[in-house]
């Protein structure tokens, strides 16, 4: 029996020595007894990480679509696969269930192959979060096609890039888009990209809004009607292990976007085999991730993690603050849902409103908790913690990449005993180092350094799309035989990890390596602060400064501005040390954020520094009006 679902801490250590001393062996477990294949591997695993070159279950045949879907009918068929909820609280939810999903996405492939659409070839998908999205993932998987999912809140500008830089001859878009009380003219966009895609033939428009979108003659048409037509049933492309599956951009708050590609059978095997322990998914549960599936979080653990364990996994088109800031805790109560993931830019909103807004429905459905997208300061995973788990329901902070494919450092719930702020134990299979500056190890405990990985896992992503030297230059060569993740991180008395941020986040301060995200977190502490983010600037003496922009709560608003930047460094100054005190404190009604909800520090790094003719790429930016307001207030 492999060890396929963990239940006690004593187990975690068994099964992840296991894991470590024979990964081969250890994988080539999972795989065989956990899903099914066309034909199985010749070789478990070959890497060679100065190339870098990764390969999983070489020689193995399969299709991700059968263990998706096929494999759960004769058992699962009438247990819903997809519950879509609408944005609107008033329109009926919809149940697709396993049999229906099959069809549908049979129907889906069998358009793009209508429409020239073959294995291997990229397929842009700019659409919202309603079912066709899950969808046309799945068809391209099952005819073998890449899909290339751009977040439908990307500019014009950004989904041109990304359609051109992997060459995407279709694109599966809606006529509109319901984001709260708005609606968005998707179309639009995408006509608008298109000016700059002369490579793109078709163009596959779902309707949602009923929206009156002009339709190119010979490029647009409408999906419906296609899909009414098609076959319902689409024999799955046999596909090889390493084939490529996707490709995804990661969100950009670094930079330049990077075209990541994640392959077939890993990718498959890790997704599922993280998502069954991360939040111990058992049969009847309901599970619900509330990202976009523009974002990995979405392809890993809304699509392809939940559905190979036959999950019935909650999709959802709205937004936390519509109508209201009670509609998650009110689709909690409505599905009964057991595990809930979110982000944490989404828990400090909530956490900004009042309480009747949870108050009033019953969470008691709920058993895991989850987090993912960059640290958590430690007052929002005590309100998390009190407010939605009621202190009953266990918080799994998930670290991981789209680079990953999967989670890799988490608390596995009612296994490994959480601390807030850490994301805990490496997953099974994982081995993380901390490196120092100079390319050495740190070893032992209460230490802290550069977070890399020392052994392959079978989801890591294999390349940038058609850039591997920038593949390898990013993620292998800053130390030998590493991949190096980008982030810092901390290791405890006890050997728990705690992202500390972006590794360019460190700031160093008269000598001394300061992580961006304790300090926020002592910030954040202040009654009167509601957020805040902080980067270095040059000093003649101390070769880096701090600078601190700090968004107050509405009642901090009246208070005096000199006592409150006081107040925040004796705050400071107790919780981390004098050291860690900020030179500049400016106070903003908001800070730059992509898409995701991630501070774009680069943007304030550079107003800190007085640098402000070249901001870099600011198409990502979700409130580019607040920059200039930064600029204009800047100390
Ligand atoms: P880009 O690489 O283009 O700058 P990005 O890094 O924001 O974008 P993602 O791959 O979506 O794109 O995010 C991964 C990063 O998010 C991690 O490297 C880490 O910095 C942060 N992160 C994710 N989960 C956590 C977590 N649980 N705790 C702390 N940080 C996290
Ligand atoms: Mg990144």
């Amino acid at each position: 029996m492999s060890n396929y679902h963990i239940k006690h801490l004593e187990e975690y250590y068994q099964v992840y020595r296991k894991s470590v001393r024979n990964p081969e062996a250890f994988w080539e477990e999972i795989a065989e007894e956990h899903f099914v294949w066309r034909k199985k591997w010749d070789k478990v695993l070959s890497w060679d990480f100065s190339k870098p070159e990764i390969k999983w279950f070489e020689g193995a045949k399969l299709n991700i679509t059968e263990n998706c879907i096929d494999r759960h009918l004769p058992t699962r068929g009438e247990k819903t696969a997809i519950l879509f909820e609408p944005n609107d609280p008033d329109e009926e939810a919809q149940r697709i269930t396993y049999r229906q999903l099959h069809e549908r996405v049979c129907r889906m492939a069998n358009v793009l192959k209508d429409h020239g659409v073959k294995k291997g070839d990229r397929v842009c998908i700019y659409l919202p979060m309603i079912p066709e999205l899950a969808i046309s993932l799945l068809a391209c998987a099952r005819i073998g096609a890449i899909h290339s999912v751009v977040f439908a809140g990307f500019s014009s500008n950004a989904l041109a890039t990304r359609i051109n830089d992997s060459d995407c001859k279709v694109v599966l878009t809606s006529d509109g888009s319901y984001r709260g009380s708005k609606t968005i003219d998707l179309k639009g966009i995408v006509d608008k990209a298109l000016e700059e895609c002369p490579g793109v033939h078709t163009v596959l428009v779902a309707n949602r809004i009923n929206g009156k979108v002009e339709m190119k003659e010979g490029r647009d048409k409408w999906l419906q009607p296609l899909l009414d037509e098609a076959y319902a049933d689409c024999v799955a492309e046999i596909m090889n292990a390493e084939d490529p599956l996707f490709i995804l951009y990661t969100s950009g708050s670094t930079g330049r976007p990077k075209g990541m590609v994640h392959t077939t059978a890993g990718y498959m095997v890790y997704t599922a085999y993280t998502f069954k322990n991360t939040f111990q998914y058992r049969e009847e549960d309901v599970y619900w991730c509330t990202a976009d599936i523009g974002w990995i979080t979405g392809h890993s653990y809304i699509v392809y993690g939940p559905l190979a364990n036959g999950a019935t996994t909650v999709m959802f088109e709205g937004v936390p603050s519509y109508p209201d800031f009670g509609r998650f805790w009110q689709v909690v109560q409505k599905h009964k849902v057991n595990q809930f993931y979110t982000a944490p830019t989404a828990i400090r909103a909530l956490a900004k409103e009042n309480l009747d807004f949870i108050d009033k429905y019953d969470l008691s459905s709920l058993k895991v908790l989850g987090l993912v997208g960059e640290p958590i300061n430690e007052e929002a995973w005590h309100w998390y913690n009190n407010n939605v788990g009621k202190k009953m329901s266990p918080i799994v902070d998930t670290w991981w990449q789209t680079e990953t494919g999967g989670i890799m450092i988490t608390p596995i719930p009612y296994v490994t005993p959480t601390t807030p702020t850490y994301a805990t134990l490496p997953f099974i299979g994982i081995q993380p180092a901390l490196m120092d500056e100079e390319g050495k190890e740190i070893k032992g405990n209460q230490v802290s350094g550069r977070l890399c990985i020392k052994f392959p896992w079978p989801s890591i992503a294999r390349t940038i799309w058609g850039d591997h030297n920038r593949y390898r230059d990013t993620y292998f060569s800053a130390y030998k035989n590493m991949y190096f993740t980008g982030d810092g991180a901390l290791r405890d008395a006890v050997g728990y990890y705690r992202i500390t941020g972006r590794v360019d986040d460190v700031i160093i301060v008269s000598g001394h390596n300061l992580g961006t995200a304790p300090i926020e977190d002592s910030i954040n502490e202040h009654p009167a602060v509601a957020e805040s983010a902080i980067v270095g600037f040059p000093h003649d003496i101390k070769g880096n400064a701090l600078y601190g922009y700090v968004i107050l709560k509405e009642f901090g608003e009246t208070r005096d501005r000199e006592n409150l930047r006081k107040e925040i460094n004796q705050q400071i100054t107790e919780h981390i040390g004098p050291i860690a005190k900020l030179d500049k404190i400016q106070f903003v009604t908001g800070l730059p954020k992509t898409r995701s909800g991630k501070i774009m520090r680069r943007i304030l790094r550079k107003i800190a520094s007085k640098d402000i003719s070249n901001l870099g790429d600011t198409s990502t930016l979700l409130n580019p009006e607040v920059v200039e307001e930064i600029i204009e207030n800047s100390l």
